[in-house]
Order: C-alpha cells, then structure tokens, then sequence
C-alpha cells in the first residue's frame, strides 16, 4: 500500500483549520500512521479515508460533525472498528475515530457505570468486574461497546440481563447539527428509545450509562468440544434442553473446524467439530448440576467447562477472532429447529467454503424476551434462537463466492423464523436487510425518529434508516 498521495477532497488550509480546532490528531494519506489508523478489524473493508480524526474528547466529535457536514463529506462513526459491514471507515470522507475515549467510569453503590464512546469490552469489563458488576457484553472483548448496544448485544448474560441495550439508562449524543443531547427515560425520550437497537443513525454516543448487575467475579462457562459426526446428536439434545434452561445459562453451539490449539488432540486439527460455549451465571454451588447435560451432549473431545473468572470467560475467545481476515456474518431469528432444519444446517455447515467459516446458533429468550417489544428499537426479541453464518477467509479474491455460500445458507434456514435478521451480525448495507431487522411499525417509528434527529442523513454510514424526503414530508 503507499499513502504518499495527498486528498484530493480537502485542501490544505481546510485541514489546517480543522487541526487547530480539534485537540486529536487529524490522520491524512502520506502519514505515518496512515495506514494502522484505516485499517478496521474486518480485512474485506480496505478503504482510503480523506481524513481519520482521532477525538480526544466530546468536543472534537462536535468539531468533527460539523466539518463533515460543513464540507459535505460522506461520516464513518468508529468505536471498536468491529463492523462487519465496514461502516467505520469509508473512501474520500472522514472517519471520526473514537478509540481514544475509552474511559469507565463506576458508581459501585448505585450500581451505575458511564462508559465513553469509543470503550470496548475489556475496557467496560475491567473497571466494572473491580466491584463484582457487569452487563451483557460482547463475546469477543475486543468489540467496542458503542456499536454493540446501539444495534441490541448479545452475549453470555443475554437470558439474565437481556440485550445490552436493556441495561443502557442513559447516553450523552452528538447530533447531526453538532448539538449536543442527553437521551435518557425522562430526556429526549424519543431518542433513548431509538438508540437501544437503532444503530448509528442518530448521532454520536460520547458516553453511554449503564445500570450495572452482579455478576461474578467466578462464574461456571468455558466450551466443550464434540466430534463433527456427533452435530445431529448434539444440535438434537441441545435443542431439547433449551426448552427447560434456566435464565442463569446462556449457551450456543458452534459448528466450526477444529482450530490447530494445544487443547484439542492433532488427530483432530482441522477437522469438523462441534463446540457447545455456555456461561452460567447463578450460584456455583448449583451450577454443576445445571451445566452437566451440556456436556455429555455426545462424548467430548475435551471438556473446558469450570469455574472462571467472569472477565476470562469474556477473553475466552479473542484469540480466535483477531483482526486481519476477510469476513461476512449474516443471520436469522429462528422459532424452531425441527430435524429436518438440524440436516440442513449439518448440511449447510458440510459446504462450508474455508475452515475458517462457521455457523453459531446462540439461545436467545429469557430476559431479552421479557421486555416487551415497543419499549426499544430492537428487532425481534422472541423468538429463541439466534443463528449467525460467518464467512472467514484469510484470500480476499476468493471472498465473494464465500459470502454467497453464508446468504445462501441464511435463505434456506431463514424461514424455520419470522425471517428477521440482527443488525449486528449483518454482513452488508441493504434496504431489505434494514427492513428485515425491524417490525413494520418500529420501522415506521424510527424513519420518523430519523426524520426528526438527522433529516439530510448526515449518519448514513450504518445499517441505515433513510429520513422521509422532504416532499414526502411536505405532504404529510
Ligand atoms: C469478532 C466479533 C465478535 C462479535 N461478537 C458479538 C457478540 O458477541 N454479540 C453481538 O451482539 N455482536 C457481536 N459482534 C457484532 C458487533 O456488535 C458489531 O460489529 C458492532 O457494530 C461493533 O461495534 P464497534 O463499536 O466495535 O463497531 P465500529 O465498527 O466501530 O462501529 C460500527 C458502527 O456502529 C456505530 N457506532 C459505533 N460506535 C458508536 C458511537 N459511540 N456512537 C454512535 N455510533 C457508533 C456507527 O454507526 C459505526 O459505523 C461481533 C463482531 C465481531 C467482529
């Protein structure tokens, strides 16, 4: 890659008015780190931006708003740079990055914590854990918590806690015209409703409240491992046992390649396997009991299952999910996984195109279906299961054909649902993709809520929500 050409987009003295107006550094193409900063945790999003601001804070992102805006430049938002459709950055705009707000801060005796915009969850872990406290995080630490509570956030405290967003009481927004809101049940009321899973289409999150619960600090998790022949036997009791689990246990299967880990036999390295990841999060006293069916699901290849400490469990997987490849999720809310949906997702999980390539059914329900439906933005809360089909690929021109084989999948196990998908876990931007993440009427809402909070789609570069046009508003 060379970075010598200088932006074509901006001039000289634009830029140098804007360093002089911010306290981060302004990244231009020719800097040194020109090319660290673009780069995002998804390798199939190789893009060149015009500027990369790095705030230091509130009022840089304000600053950073209104040069976007001012200069009529396409604004990637970037928390975590985990977006798996590549939102966070763009080509010839502005990224306004806020990797270097990341501070968390914990109120122990209310049980309340304010995370900046730019935190991830081992930052949000870390602080939080110190008081025995958490909410639901991602499964991967490395995945900022801006982007992950805005669109829902499922993780190993989903049945206890419910979405992430269930947990948000409150955030501090940067809206379109550079105001800056606080959002919460008593403030700007429409707004809070429309940041817990409306994504990034309403401005930028400087900080986000949390109301906190115990958790931990040990909590009974870890995965299990079965052979590849046994995913029926697995998928089958494992289906069986979600119908009696208690909120305490958050579980999913995994169907994935058995990675070359000390852990696992090297007869195995390579080779179909199923994992069963679990957390419980209750007393360890009665965990035992409540996880064993778990694992004796078929006979395991290796049992990792014990008692942890909370902020190892939510480590757990890093090391398998580092940035650097080429990758596409997509998924479904399933209702039910009859036997002939097992076969076709054994089927489905046979073709895969790389080793690389999974497919995770997680088991929602629990408190994340307990919060009725019009009180957030999120999608669809009920149904209990969440299956995510992830194409991985380390060769980016083989990569097309290993995202159609993940859409492919999604369309034959899709209709087991209401036919909905997870804003987070979608791998592109698409009308019918939004559309197929909302009810009809939460949709209906938030293109109003939209229409109000960001009227000429300034925040465009999310799992977006189009404003009413302005004729279509005159007419109204
Ligand atoms: C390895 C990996 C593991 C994952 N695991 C899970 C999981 O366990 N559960 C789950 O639910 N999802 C998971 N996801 C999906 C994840 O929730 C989304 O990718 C999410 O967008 C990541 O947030 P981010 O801040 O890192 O993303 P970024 O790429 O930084 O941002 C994505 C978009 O979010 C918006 N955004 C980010 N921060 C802010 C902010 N402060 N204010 C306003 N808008 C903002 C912007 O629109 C931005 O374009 C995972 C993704 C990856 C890559």
């Amino acid at each position: 890659m060379t970075t010598t050409e200088a932006p074509s987009v901006v001039g000289e003295a634009t830029v140098g008015e804007l360093q002089a107006a911010v306290r981060g550094p302004v990244i231009r193409p020719g800097d040194d780190i020109y090319d660290e900063a673009r780069a995002v945790w998804n390798a199939a999003h190789d893009k060149r931006p015009a500027l990369i601001i790095r705030c230091s804070g509130t009022a840089d992102v304000i600053k950073g708003v209104e040069f976007a805006r001012s200069q009529g430049l396409p604004l990637a938002v970037r928390g975590g740079a985990h977006s798996i459709a590549g939102f966070s950055t763009c080509d010839d705009g502005v990224v306004l990055d806020l990797s270097a707000m990341r501070a968390v801060t914990v109120d122990p005796d209310r049980r309340r914590a304010v995370a900046q915009g730019g935190a991830t969850w081992a930052d949000f872990d870390h602080e939080t854990q110190a008081f025995g406290l958490a909410v639901t995080g991602g499964l991967v630490s490395t995945t900022g918590l801006g982007g992950f509570t805005l669109g829902g956030g499922i993780g190993w405290l989903l049945r206890r806690h419910g979405l992430t967003c269930d947990s948000l009481v409150g955030a501090d927004v940067v809206l379109a015209d550079g105001r800056l809101v606080h959002a919460s049940e008593e403030e700007n009321s429409d707004l809070f409703w429309g940041l817990r899973g409306g994504g990034g289409n309403f401005g930028v999150a400087t900080a986000l409240e949390y109301a906190l619960h115990p958790v931990g600090p040990t909590v009974l998790g870890g995965l299990v491992f079965f052979p590849g022949a046994a995913a029926k036997d697995v998928l089958i009791r494992w289906r069986e046992l979600t119908t009696s689990m208690p909120d305490e246990l958050t579980s999913a299967v995994v169907l994935a390649t058995a990675p070359p880990v000390p852990f696992l036999p090297e007869s195995v390295h390579g080779t179909p396997i199923v994992a069963i990841g679990a957390m419980y999060c209750g007393p360890l006293s009665s965990g035992e009991d409540v996880v064993r069916p778990l694992r004796t699901l078929a006979d395991p290849i290796a049992d990792l299952m014990g008692p942890v400490p909370y902020v190892a469990m939510q480590q757990m997987l890093d090391p398998l999910w580092q940035a650097g490849a080429h990758n596409y999720f997509t998924s479904a809310m399933v209702d039910t996984i009859p036997d002939d949906a097992v076969d076709e997702l054994i089927a489905r999980w046979s073709a895969k195109p790389t080793p690389q390539s999974e497919i995770h059914v997680h088991h929602a329900g629990g408190a994340m279906a307990r919060v009725p439906q019009e009180k957030t933005a999120f999608g669809e809360r009920t149904s209990p299961y969440i299956l995510n089909i992830i194409a991985r690929s380390y060769d980016g021109a083989s990569f097309g054909g290993d995202a159609a084989w993940a859409r492919d999948a999604r369309a034959s196990l899709a209709s087991y649902g209401p036919d909905a998908m997870y804003v987070n876990f979608t791998g592109e931007a698409g009308e019918d993709k939004v559309r197929a993440s909302y009810p009809s009427a939460t949709y209906a809402k938030l293109v109003a809520l939209k229409t109000r909070y960001d009227p000429t789609n300034v925040f465009r570069l999310n799992q977006n929500i189009p404003p009413s046009s302005p004729t279509s508003r005159e007419g109204n």
